[in-house]
């Protein structure tokens, strides 16, 4: 086990592993991947998979289709088959409003070279026959956003980074952390010099940052999900409906995968933000098989929770802190920073190997909230 190294990740979520494997690409092998439990034990191992481009801003449709482009090569590059599966998103819209934000979304991403279409309730129908669409207004659709399957996907960063030389250390909670000449990282195994840290410690960052008397504005909201038993393939994309926050996809097993966002499951402990509720399922269930009747006899197989680590405008915190130039923050990341990991961890291992400023830095810094800067992202849902 290493003593120094001239960079520790904290956190070996999704964001950690990316940044990992992309500095380890880059040659950067001196780091250290310091995660409190197994790799992925957070928020990355606990999500739907769901990657798409339908977004609200410019910045970020434009950061999904570089996304997306990295998993398409995934396999190529990383030798391990993420099952990118581009079967669509088909986003619903329940009233007049609600099909405005999606109008107004669709010329954007138009504009930017997505191939969305605005849809009535009868062509959504063709794209999925199965839904009972009579009180809805409308819908948008992408076919190119589409699922990966997670695991894979966090095996192959962990593996690649790991033959190329990064050290992982599991099961290995940071307690402190002592700034002075660098920083002197305690854990419950011992002590490890860095010059530098990456915060990728995803809702338990604001945790991480008191360690150097850094206050974070971002905190765990609970997310919970389903698995069903499997049924036979009939659905390609994933289905989200705005406002609501239900959505639902087809795993390769042919189990459904649902979410929601349940009233009342605000800001809570990333503790609490684990645990699995009744009222979830008590809310998911009447939701789903109203959208989709055929899902009335379907049983659920298991549910579980997790964290969206959220901030006020929904996008993300990166960079370092102005009074802080060495502690580099990567969180944030709400319901998406699954599907924005290999692009933030490109972009992240070009910023700490001395590449060239890149916007995403200058728009969402730590200060922009002191300021009242904020980047809304209004299309920041499951
Ligand atoms: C139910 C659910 C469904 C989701 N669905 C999607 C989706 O379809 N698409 C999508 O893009 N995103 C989705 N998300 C969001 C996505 O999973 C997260 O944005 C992403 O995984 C965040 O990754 P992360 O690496 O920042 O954090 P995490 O994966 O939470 O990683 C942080 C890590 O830090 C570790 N840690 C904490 N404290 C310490 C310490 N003291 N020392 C060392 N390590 C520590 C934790 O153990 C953890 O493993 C979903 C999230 C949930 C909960």
């Amino acid at each position: 086990m290493k003593t120094t190294a001239e960079l520790a990740i904290v956190g070996g979520g999704i964001m950690g592993l990316s940044i990992a494997y992309h500095l380890a690409k880059k040659k950067h092998t001196d780091v250290v991947v310091l995660e409190s439990s197994y790799v992925a034990s957070g928020a990355s191992g606990r999500n739907g998979g769901g990657v798409r481009a339908q977004w609200s801003s410019a910045r970020n449709v434009r950061l999904m289709q570089e996304s997306i482009a990295l998993c398409r090569n995934f396999a190529r590059e990383l030798k391990v088959n993420i099952w990118l599966r581009q079967g669509g998103y088909l986003f619903l819209a329940r009233n007049q409003a609600d099909l405005v934000r999606l109008e107004k979304n669709a010329a954007l991403q138009n504009q930017l070279g997505l191939k969305t279409r605005l849809l009535s309730t009868s062509e959504a129908n063709q794209v999925v026959p199965e839904l009972r669409l009579d009180a809805y207004a409308g819908a948008a659709y992408n076919p190119d956003d589409g699922i990966v399957f997670p695991w894979s996907f966090l095996w192959g960063y962990a593996a690649r980074a790991s033959e190329l030389g990064v050290e992982f250390r599991t099961h290995e909670p940071v307690l402190s952390i002592e700034r002075g000449d660098g920083y002197l990282l305690r854990t419950t195994k011992g002590t490890l010099r860095a010059k530098r840290i990456v915060n990728a410690a995803g809702a338990w960052s604001p945790r991480i940052a008191r360690m150097v008397g850094l206050e974070l504005p971002n905190h765990p909201v609970r997310h919970e999900i389903f698995s069903s038993e499997p049924l036979k393939p009939f659905l390609q994309p994933m289905v989200s409906v705005i406002g609501t926050g239900l959505y639902f996809s087809q795993s390769m097993r042919g189990e459904i995968v649902s979410g929601i966002t349940v009233p009342g499951h605000a800001s809570c402990t990333v503790e609490d933000s684990m645990k699995s509720s009744l009222a979830f399922l008590e809310h998911v269930g009447p939701a789903l098989v109203s959208l989709c009747p055929r899902f009335a006899d379907v049983k659920v197989l298991r549910a579980w929770a997790g964290p969206y680590d959220e901030t006020e405008d929904g996008n993300p915190i990166v960079g370092a802190p102005e009074a802080m130039p060495d502690f580099f923050l990567c969180c944030g990341f709400s319901g998406h920073g699954f599907m924005m990991a290999p692009v933030i961890g490109k972009r992240y291992a070009e910023l700490l190997t001395g590449g060239g400023r890149d916007e995403l830095f200058d728009k969402w810094p730590l200060e922009r909230f002191a300021r009242g800067q904020l980047d809304r992202e209004d299309f920041s849902i499951g």
